[in-house]
């Protein structure tokens, strides 16, 4: 029997200008009691917002600050918030960490789990899974769940306040993902849901790239000058809902191994999603893709700001190239849902051809 076909997304997903002040509006049928899980500056930059959104309301707020990664020993520690105060829901408020922490946290505990992104950086927000890390850093596993949050809210006034290195590299983690789904459906791949590939996972994908391509540049002016334009919001869609659903259902391949791979360096510093866009230039080359094709992802990237070299990501030897190479190529890797698979030794020369093609 083939592969059934499989799609899953967030129950609800709401985005706009101020959506925080209708929080509890959106999210009232999850519960009564709440515990925020929350990261330092999504903290700062929500709590006022959702206070006044629970006006008038006697539902139990618990607001808990952390500044770790999503690391066994933190989900621990909220298991048993949880459970001591007797929480409806537990609420991720902030980055990827802060979201994967609290989307574990629900799951064992078996509570719904609500997602509020302050940056919209990579695709933890939509996706039914959490990457664990180890407490050096380094990937550890995903940790795959039942079902997608029940709920995703995104306040484009929050985003257009962050950092636009946040959303830069929310577009590279949003670059790979129609090349990623593309790939896995050349070799009827599973999705990261396990399923077989529909197409509207790919036409999700197909409309994340296109709505970078259209809208990317835009969208940076306006969150550079802190305002909310249709362009932010149209990016902000994409960074979050586009391409989180689209990866889940889509599945991963090159791109993401590579960024797993550079984990294993160590102390990187590099953001998820600019590994990701790197990454993406270096699946294209090793599926040989179009000419035409790399250069508009790469130009893409440049007119964006996002890494073409592997100086641009700190990766200076060639030794650490060999490292990353196998490292990526480790059992279990997305890179293996390649056509015709991939070793070390052709990612290790598609990784230096890319950055020279870059350099050039
Ligand atoms: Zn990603």
């Amino acid at each position: 029997m083939s592969n059934l076909m499989l799609m899953r997304a967030p129950q609800k997903y709401v985005q706009g200008k101020d959506a925080l002040l209708k929080f509890h509006d959106e999210m009232e049928s999850l519960g009564h009691s709440w515990l925020f899980i929350c990261s330092r500056s999504g903290y700062a930059a929500t709590h006022d917002k959702i206070e006044q959104s629970f006006a008038g309301s006697d539902d139990r707020r618990r607001y808990e600050v952390f500044g770790g990664t999503s690391s066994v020993g933190e989900i621990e520690r909220f298991r048993a918030i949880v459970a001591e105060e007797k929480i409806d829901v537990v609420v991720g408020v902030g980055g990827g960490s802060a979201i994967d922490t609290a989307k574990a946290t629900a799951h064992y505990e078996g509570r719904p789990v609500a997602v509020v992104p302050t940056v919209v950086a990579t695709d933890a927000p939509c996706t039914g899974l959490s990457v664990i890390y180890n407490d050096d850093g380094s990937f550890n596993s995903y940790l795959f769940y039942p079902k997608n949050p029940e709920a995703v809210l995104v306040d484009s006034a929050v985003i257009a306040q962050a950092p636009v290195s946040f959303l830069v590299a929310g577009m590279g983690d949003a670059l790979g993902t129609y090349f990623e789904a593309r790939a896995c459906d050349r070799t009827h791949a599973l999705s990261l849901e396990f399923g077989g590939i529909t197409r509207s996972a790919l036409a999700l994908c197909r409309l994340c790239y296109e709505t970078l391509r259209e809208y990317g540049p835009m969208a940076i002016a306006a969150c550079e000058q802190h305002v909310v334009t249709p362009e932010l919001d149209a990016v902000i869609e994409a960074n979050t809902y586009l391409s989180g659903v689209g990866a889940d259902n889509g599945g991963l391949a090159v791109a993401h191994s590579f960024y797993n791979g550079l984990t294993a360096l160590g102390g990187h510093e590099a953001p998820h999603g600019c590994c990701v866009a790197f990454g993406t230039l270096v699946q294209l080359l090793l599926e040989r893709a179009p000419r035409a094709e790399f250069e508009e992802v790469q130009g893409f990237c440049r007119s964006v700001g996002l890494p073409v070299t592997l100086a641009e990501l700190g990766v200076t030897t060639h030794e650490e190239v060999r490292t990353i190479a196998e490292a990526a190529c480790v059992e279990g890797e997305s890179i293996h849902n390649m056509a015709g698979d991939v070793t070390p030794d052709e990612l290790f020369d598609a990784i230096v051809l890319a950055d020279a093609l870059g350099r050039a």
